[in-house]
């Protein structure tokens, strides 16, 4: 476990170096209906534009110039409709539950280690949120 109380953590304003780390942006089914519904787009149309499907996953089509198609230099142009793991990032499990990866993941986003002390069982709530949300790729099938 990272932190036996808790982990302090507040989202910098004009900070989007997570979005900028390498890695694919999984979506679950809702996300995409979500975000569908943000850019006034059917389901359809909205994956056939920004998503690859796979036989156990949705994620988001990289752009050559950068990680993320919604990825602005303001910010998440989806902000509102972002997908569950950029709404809960950084409580990922493998983050939360391994100390050295957390201390690296807290190199590059600023928001590690200010803020408020989130208490370790809504921290743990929110891992568990993305294992229900993404069960394939936590084994939780
Ligand atoms: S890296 Fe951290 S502070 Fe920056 S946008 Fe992501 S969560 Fe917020
Ligand atoms: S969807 Fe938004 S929050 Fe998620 S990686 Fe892309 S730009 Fe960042």
């Amino acid at each position: 476990m990272t932190q036996a109380l808790g982990v302090r953590f507040r989202c910098q304003r004009g900070c989007t170096a997570c979005c900028n780390q390498k890695g694919w942006v999984y979506l679950t089914e809702e996300d995409a209906q979500k975000a569908a519904r943000f850019l006034r787009l059917t389901v359809e149309d909205f994956k056939a534009k920004y998503v690859v499907q796979g036989k156990n996953f949705l994620r988001l089509r990289k752009p050559v110039d950068r990680q993320c198609p919604f990825l602005e230099p303001q910010g998440c142009s989806i902000h509102p409709a972002k997908p569950t793991q950029c709404r809960l990032f950084p409580f990922w499990p493998e983050l939360l539950e391994d100390r050295s990866r957390w201390e690296a993941t807290a190199i590059f986003c600023p928001g590690i280690g200010r803020g408020p002390l989130i208490q370790i069982g809504t921290a743990l709530e929110m891992a568990q949120e993305m294992k229900r949300a993404y069960p394939e790729q936590y084994d939780e099938v």
